[in-house]
């Protein structure tokens, strides 16, 4: 019997049901075993005879992956995978897959949706009125959409597919990726910016759709901030090391930009004292973007899929290793 450990911390809150693992497990001659709070010792116990890891954000390092006798994918039930060690499963012939696609609409409609809240400065609005206040003028200033830039970093899947919902809303959009062919500019109509500055410098609102490697790591900071004009906003959807937390509140605490929409923050959860939280010019939502019934539906299958692809000696869909794959085969 072939055994799927899954483990992760938002793990239960994500899939309280987990019969359709355990069945799907079952109907692939496997049995899975799911787990939340992990400490280190009794995770490691646990993956030694593991043939498949299904995780969400629990950290897999390579001191874990040392320990693991027989596994054949690690499989993470999200878009991100920056919290498993890549190099070290791909040393050791394992197989690291995604769930690249399955949410990749909730996510730029979630952008979108931040975007709008700045711009009408809707946070200051229900505290006006659930403060007994009724005066429009609680939300100034407020500027006009149309016409105003929006800079894209990172025009993948997520970037990609805001570009025209944006463009709906009479938003001209610049994008900065430094890996994609400029034909991708060209079909989506998105104006390229070879230097990240010229992009910074050229928002009214700043969003970033870019994975956490080490060199996304912190490629907010204040430098950046301060080529930023005054009046704009920055949406983070990707991940919270993306921005320098603590630059970004001294940056809006001093003008340097006007407000910010979080979805992601470098701890989460937060603590209950995380400034971030509490800020008049931050909004926060709790790493929600991706989430409907849909989507929800999507990752549990798709990921399940790819995992059982693998134990069944199949190619997988989205291995973000695939030379593990080729290894094999030759
Ligand atoms: P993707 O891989 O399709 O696109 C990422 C893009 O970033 C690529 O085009 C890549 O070339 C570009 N890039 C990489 N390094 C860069 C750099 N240094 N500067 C500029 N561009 C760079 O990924 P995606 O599906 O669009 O998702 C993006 C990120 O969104 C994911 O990595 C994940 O962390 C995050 N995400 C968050 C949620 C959520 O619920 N908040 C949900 C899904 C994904």
């Amino acid at each position: 019997m072939k055994k799927i450990v899954s483990a992760g911390d938002r793990v239960y809150l994500k899939f309280f049901d987990l019969s359709f693992f355990h069945e799907s497990a079952k109907e692939a001659g496997a049995t899975f075993h799911p787990f939340r709070l992990f400490d280190d010792d009794g995770f490691k116990k646990e993956i030694i005879d593991a043939d498949a890891l299904m995780v969400i954000d629990r950290p897999v390092r390579r001191d874990h992956i040392a320990v693991m006798e027989k596994c054949r994918i690690i499989q993470a039930l999200e878009v991100g995978f920056d919290f498993i060690d890549v190099e070290a499963a791909t040393e050791k012939g394992i197989i690291v897959s995604n769930v690249p696609a399955y949410c990749t609409d909730e996510v730029a409609n979630h952008t979108m949706t931040l975007l709008l809240a700045l711009q009408k400065n809707l946070k200051a609005l229900i505290k006006e009125t659930s403060g007994g206040g009724w005066s429009y003028k609680a939300g100034e200033p407020v500027f006009s959409l149309s016409g105003k830039t929006l800079g894209i970093i990172g025009l993948g899947r997520i970037g990609r597919r805001l570009v025209p919902k944006a463009k709906a809303f009479g938003m001209g959009v610049l994008g900065y990726d430094p890996y994609l062919y400029d034909d991708i500019f060209e079909m989506t109509g998105v104006e390229r910016c070879r230097e990240l500055k010229d992009l910074l410098e050229r928002s009214d609102y700043l969003s970033l759709h870019v994975p956490l490697t080490d060199e996304t790591y912190h490629m907010i900071g204040m430098e950046e901030l301060s080529l930023m004009k005054g009046e704009a906003y920055i949406i983070n959807t990707c991940r919270g090391g993306v921005i320098d937390t603590n630059a970004l509140l001294e940056a809006l605490d001093g003008s340097l930009v006007a407000g910010a929409a979080v979805d992601v923050i470098e701890k989460e959860p937060p603590d209950r004292l995380d400034p971030i939280l509490n800020h008049d010019k931050v909004l926060v939502t709790p790493h929600a973007a991706w989430f409907s019934s849909e989507s929800l539906d999507r990752v549990r299958q798709q990921g399940m899929e790819e995992v059982i692809r693998v134990l069944e000696d199949k190619r997988p869909w989205y291995a973000v290793n695939p030379e593990v794959t080729y290894r094999r085969r030759t």
